[in-house]
Formats: C-alpha cells, structure tokens, sequence
C-alpha cells in the first residue's frame, strides 16, 4: 500500500533547498556502477550525541520544516544542523525503541532488540547480564569485512564493566565498584581497528579515553569539542591512522546534552551566555512543562550543550569538506534518546513512552543518492537503524541473517526495495530482575511494553509479582501532540484493542519475553 517517494526533481531538489549535491546525481551513481569495487563505496558518518530530543534542533522552527510537525520547536540555536537538515532528508517520526542509553546503542550496533543483542538493561558492573554480545556480528563487523577502515569515537556505553583495566590488570578502571566506566579490550571492538572511546564518564570537561592501543588519555577540554578534533585528525588521517584507498565508516558519540547541565563545568560559557538572560517561560515552551521542578533552570545549560555538539558537528562537516570528501560520504546525525526536561512532571529524562523522551533526531545526507526532504511516513526504530545504513552503502546482502530490524533505505534513495512499514514502534521498558547473592542482576523484567503509531502512544505497564496489568498509558499524539491528557482505559477499549492487536507482530518479531510468555494475554491476542 505504501510506496517509498521517489527522487525529487533534481532542478525543484535546487530551487528548494539549493543543494549543491543533486549536480553530483548521475556521475557518482554511474561511477558506482561502472566499478562496483569497494573504493567506490560511500564512507559513513555517524554522529550521535547523548540526550538529545528531536524537538530540540532549531530546524523545527524554520518555514518548511514547522509545518511538518505538530509541535512548537524548542528555541535553540543550532545553526550547523539547520544547514544539514537542508541538504539531508529529515525524519520526523525516528523512535528510540527502549529509550535508555545501552538498549538502544545495542540495538544500533546489532539491528536486533535487546532479547537478542545482549543489552537488555544500562550497562553497569551490577549488571552482568547486560553487555554487548561478543559474538554479535555488529554493524562494524560488517563494514571491516567489506573492506572498510572503522573508527569509534566518544562515550560507548554497551560493556558491562569487567576488572580489565589496562595500567592496573585486575582492577576497574574505577577505584569503586559497581562502576559505570568501562574500557573495551580490542577482542570486544566487533571490527573497529580505530578506537578513542570510554564507557561511561560524565565530567565532561575533563574527559578520558582509551585508543587503539589501550593507552589512556586525560583530556581538559569540553568533551565535543576534543572528539571533534579527534575526528577532523581521523579524516585528514593525520598518523596515518587509516587506508586511504578503502572507504571509512566512523562513529562519532558525543555524551553532551547528557546530563550533568547544571554549570559552567558542563558546557562552554559562549553557549551559555546566548540562553542566561532568557526567562524560563520563553526556553521552556512546551504546554506540558512544570517550570517550578528544581530542574527547570538547567534547561540553559541543556540548550547551551546542545549548541555547542552543534558547532561540533558543524566542524566535522567542514573538514570532511576540505579534505574533498563530502559528495562520497553519507553523514547520519541522530541520538540515543531524548530528554523530557520538566515536560510530564518527571524527574527521569528518558526511559519513557513520552513524545520527549522517544522521539529522536535522524538526518541523512547522501549526495547526489537521497534528495533533501522531510520523510513523514517512516516510524524508523532503533533496530532499523543498522540494516538501513548497510543498505544505504550497497551492503544489503551482507545484513546479517540475525538482524531483527528493516532495511528502509529505499526510503532515503526513493529505491524501490525497501522494507514494508509496520504499523508502529515497539516501546520496551525493561528493570532489574533477579539479584544473586552478591547483589548482582542475573536477570531482566519487561515492566512495560507499548506501542507508537502515528496517532496514538499506548503503554501497558505489568505488576512485578502478578505480571497483571499495572498501569495503562494511552494518548492520542495527533490531537493532543503535547500528551497532556491521559486518556481512559474504560471509554478507550476499542483503540486499545486495536494497538493490541497491532503490537503482536512487534513483540514476535522482536521475540519479545512479552510474546514468549503471552504476557497480558487476555488483552493482547497472540
Ligand atoms: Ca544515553
């Protein structure tokens, strides 16, 4: 029934948006053809700061982007970002599918849920039983085995912490236990033969990163702007540190807008100083926000993060410019999650059915490949993600059998083989099960499964003990975009019935515990 738009007319493609790329259309794709060798493949960027909502780009407040979304864009200064939309296609719909910073990068780097991709819960040394699947076969694997030279920059956040310290063998590389931070020893890379990454650290102007090498680095500089020079030195490849004649897939995670957002220690005063003044009632604009949580003020220094990962990228973009790069280079920018900042009266960022918390950025530049537009229909999950860039690069027949997630790239290059949309996304909200006698979790709870379609949010949340139904969460995005009134189960059972019924094939394909034991089986029909 759905059909993926096809190519814009390259000369409207130039009124438009006066894209410098459509001139590029015919040659590169010729070129491509002709070959077909991996020299002429596409490098891949992918930049992905932590926290960060869709809501939260300047874009959504420009003429032609507002108009496609039903909600007030957050008065944030992203001016590099608002130049990339331009020339990128722009998702509206992108859903971080269990919104929490491991389940999702495990799902981006796998394309499988997290009952598969070993990442159920945050990584943490509490957790043993949530890391990254060693013998996955990642997104990078993939890539390394077509012949691509990867690099992973930035915060990872998808081990669970072991003693593998390399300075101090047998200890963490925190004095404290459990520690969140983590150092990913080279057999856990999955094809990344450039490393400058950590686990998870959040004092973000003194950062620290372990290399290819294992070697330390203690950084004093606001972390986005170091991985940005880290990235500038990947692409100019100064240290010989990559083959110039294979292509290049680079990941780029900024921790930023991450909280802490509550000082100058956390991002840089030249961002602050463009929100200080401002009152709380002109950066706080969404209808469903309390402006009197303790929270509140701290959305300056959120903002200012999120304009200061702007300039970031917007350094990276230039360089790969310089260095003659971009027209063979699709550039993604996206994010783990969002961030609710007082909207819904909660204190919890993320891990949320909220429209704050689930929707994410996801921009994708490809020249001369994907016309610039805004793609409205496509609820991309964050399964998706992974077999959509391997597509995206020609490397469709190499997505792994395992992969749970859909290949959508037809819909950025207006190809005709893409996968067939669901009718939604699946929203996973997993806890802590069972603890041994350490205290440490050997086992994972699905507390909350629901489903986004492009109408309603629906959230059924279960009882620890009875696995009976706890809570139920429904609202109608399209006439009430902000989720400010929680609609009745009772007056509502014919829509949940239907959401119901659509979530099955959801929960099977993501073999969901919910679907392996017919959780809620007298309101979900199996
Ligand atoms: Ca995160």
């Amino acid at each position: 029934m759905y059909k993926p738009i096809r190519y814009f007319n390259k000369d409207i493609a130039c009124i438009c948006f006066g894209s410098i790329f459509t001139f590029t259309f015919q040659s590169c794709k010729e070129k491509q053809a002709a070959t077909g060798n991996t020299a002429d493949r596409p490098n891949v960027i992918y930049v992905f700061p932590d926290q960060m909502r869709n809501q939260a780009i300047g874009i959504w407040r420009e003429p032609g982007f507002r108009e496609a979304v039903n909600f007030e864009g957050d008065p944030v200064y992203t001016p590099n970002l608002n130049r990339f939309a331009k020339e990128s296609v722009v998702l509206t719909s992108t859903m971080s599918t269990c919104p929490l910073s491991s389940p999702h990068r495990g799902m981006l780097l796998t394309g499988m849920y997290p009952a598969h991709s070993g990442v159920p819960l945050n990584c943490n040394a509490n957790r043993p039983i949530s890391s990254l699947r060693e013998d996955a076969t990642c997104i990078s694997d993939v890539f390394s085995q077509a012949g691509y030279n990867c690099a992973y920059i930035g915060k990872l956040h998808v081990d669970c912490p072991t003693p593998n310290d390399p300075d101090r063998p047998s200890k963490y590389v925190e004095d404290r236990i459990p520690a969140w931070d983590a150092y990913t020893p080279a057999e856990r890379r999955h094809g990344f033969d450039y490393w400058y990454s950590y686990g998870t650290y959040d004092v973000h102007k003194q950062p620290h990163y372990w290399d290819t090498y294992g070697v330390r680095h203690d950084i004093n500089k606001w972390s986005p702007q170091h991985e940005a020079d880290k990235a500038i030195s990947y692409l100019r490849n100064e240290g010989n540190v990559r083959d110039t004649k294979k292509p290049f897939f680079m990941m780029v995670s900024f921790n930023p807008p991450h909280s802490p957002y509550a000082s100058l220690d956390d991002c840089m005063e030249e961002d602050y100083n463009l929100y200080k003044d401002l009152s709380l009632d002109s950066l706080l604009i969404r209808p469903n926000v309390n402006r009197k949580m303790a929270k509140a003020p701290s959305v300056r220094y959120y903002f200012a993060s999120i304009t200061g990962v702007d300039r970031a990228f917007g350094r990276i973009l230039e360089e790969l410019k310089k260095q003659g790069l971009e027209k063979n280079t699709i550039v993604i920018f996206s994010s783990d999650h969002g961030e609710t900042m007082c909207s819904q009266n909660t204190d919890d960022p993320k891990n949320s059915p909220y429209a704050e918390s689930m929707n994410v950025p996801f921009m994708v530049r490809f020249p001369g490949q994907a016309a610039p537009r805004i793609e409205k229909e496509l609820l991309l999950s964050s399964p998706d993600i992974m077999p959509t860039i391997l597509g995206l690069s020609g490397l469709e027949q190499q997505i792994p059998p395992e992969v749970e997630g859909r290949n959508y790239a037809g819909w950025f290059t207006g190809k005709e083989q893409s996968a067939p949309l669901r009718d939604g996304a699946l929203y996973i909200k997993n806890i802590d099960g069972d603890k041994d006698t350490e205290g440490k979790v050997i086992s994972y709870f699905p507390k909350a499964r629901g489903i986004k379609t492009h109408q309603y949010t629906l959230c059924l949340t279960i009882d620890k003990k009875t696995k009976g139904l706890e809570d139920v969460l429904l609202f109608d995005d399209q006439n009430d975009p902000y989720q400010m009134q929680k609609l009745s189960y009772q007056e509502n059972k014919e829509i949940i019935t239907q959401l119901c019924r659509q979530m099955v094939p959801l929960l099977k394909e993501a073999d969901d515990p919910w679907y392996k034991e017919k959780i809620l089986n007298d309101l979900i029909p199996y």
